[in-house]
């Protein structure tokens, strides 16, 4: 634990005057309570190389913002004297916002990552921009009204199944969903009187993945996630989210699998999530619209007890074929530790196991393929969502006391005395 608290310290930039100095501080310790979501002031001294009165004061303060909680003794140290462990307040909220083609999800996320409401809220076809705000607001008004005292939404965090200008939060596309430059990010935050930040909902996968998933300690890492809209991915390289010039890399989805195969949505023929679909699983289990939620479930209950056809059998090796084509490129383009697989690409590796590996890891396979481990992204807590509101709570981390001054505040500060 404390190896990677070192990890996640090491390199950042130590202010130079007292203000950023201690924003800089706030912002580390807040960091690291959220991400570990709990730590003891021991650790914090340890890991931060700040003296125990130093970190006593930071964390009083952001005890006073109502962003950290100081609980019971660290029952699990054992040397030395007990510490007072700090966990992440449960007031402090984003909102994590992920439309797809049968569905609107919508959640509160607290600091630490945890999903304290989620709901889904099924649409019978791919809902228009206006009926996702719509639905949001309706959603939030709800939550709201519910919030005990002292809970405040920081942010909304929009998670897309598309391309998105991560500056404004304008969809330029979302194929599935049949939008081109709507400006979600920008109506959402009018409707809400939120602050909104937006990006591709693998990219927000990836990111809750690394802070609090199977690649908190990892810092090469590739999410690959399946949905009703595609595949997505996210990479982080050298401990970062790569972005490229313009926000859009990491279209993993999008990868050349095969000559001659059927067009996808980008135009271009025979591309991984062209080839590899939720929907050709759906169809072969034979579920009903409103059943795909338990797609992982009903698959892997046929391959149990026999009864899948052959033709699911032929579709899944088909399509852990061209997953493994795919992942082999960026494989050996980027070297990663790990590999996670989410959404209806768990079912790939869980119903051949083995196979995907296998795969990838051909005779004579040397150098980046030796070495990469696959995982399944946790069924439990929605990565994509959990992501989303990373995005939300990004500024708030950056800067606690500063995101949470009271606006006035800022204004009188602005402006010089007369
Ligand atoms: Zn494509």
């Amino acid at each position: 634990m404390d190896e990677r608290i070192r990890r996640t310290v090491a390199g950042a930039n130590l202010g130079n005057n007292r203000d950023s100095t201690r924003q800089h501080n706030l912002s580390t310790v807040l960091g690291l309570v959220h991400s570990m979501g709990g730590v003891s002031r021991a650790q914090l001294t340890r890991a931060t190389g700040l003296n125990r009165s130093t970190i006593a004061a930071l964390v009083g303060e952001l005890v006073h913002l109502g962003l950290v909680l100081e609980s019971d003794l660290d029952q699990e140290q054992q040397h030395g004297r007990p510490s007072i462990m700090i966990e992440p307040g449960p007031g402090a909220l984003a909102l994590a916002v992920n439309p797809d083609i049968d569905v609107v999800s919508v959640a509160l996320v607290s600091l630490g990552g945890h999903i304290v409401n989620p709901v889904r809220f099924h649409t019978v076809r791919a809902p228009s921009v206006a009926e996702v705000v719509n639905i949001v607001s309706a959603i939030y008004t709800g939550m709201r009204t519910s919030l005990p005292a002292g809970h405040r939404v920081m942010g909304v965090g929009l998670a897309i199944p598309g391309l998105v200008d991560p500056v404004d939060g304008t969809v330029i596309e979302a194929p599935h969903l049949g939008w081109r430059d709507q400006p979600l990010g920008a109506l959402l935050s009018d409707a809400l009187k939120l602050p909104v930040t937006s990006a591709n909902d693998a990219v927000a996968g990836a990111r809750a993945q690394a802070t609090f998933g199977a690649g908190r300690d990892v810092s090469d890492l590739i999410y690959l996630y399946g949905g009703a809209s595609g595949i997505g991915g996210g990479v982080i390289s050298g401990g970062r989210l790569i972005r490229g010039a313009t926000g859009f890399a990491g279209q993993l989805g999008h990868t050349h699998v095969r000559t001659g195969g059927v067009e996808c949505t980008c135009g271009s023929f025979g591309c991984l999530e062209a080839a590899v679909t939720r929907e050709e699983l759906i169809a072969a289990v034979g579920l009903a619209p409103g059943e795909t939620e338990s797609l992982e479930e009903a698959v892997m209950e046929k391959l149990r007890d026999g009864s899948a056809s052959r033709e699911l059998q032929a579709i899944i090796d088909r399509q852990v074929q061209l997953l493994a084509i795919a992942l082999k490129s960026v494989v050996n383009l980027l070297n990663p530790s790990l590999i996670v697989l989410g959404g209806f690409l768990r079912i790939l590796v869980r119903a051949a196991p083995g196979a995907l590996a296998e795969a990838l890891d051909t005779p004579g396979a040397r150098g980046p393929r030796e070495s990469v481990a696959i995982e399944l992204a946790p069924l439990g807590e929605d990565p994509i969502l959990v992501g989303a509101a990373e995005l939300a709570f990004e500024p708030l981390i950056r800067d606690p006391a500063g995101f949470l001054r009271p606006p006035e505040h800022n204004a009188q500060a602005a402006v010089p005395s007369a």
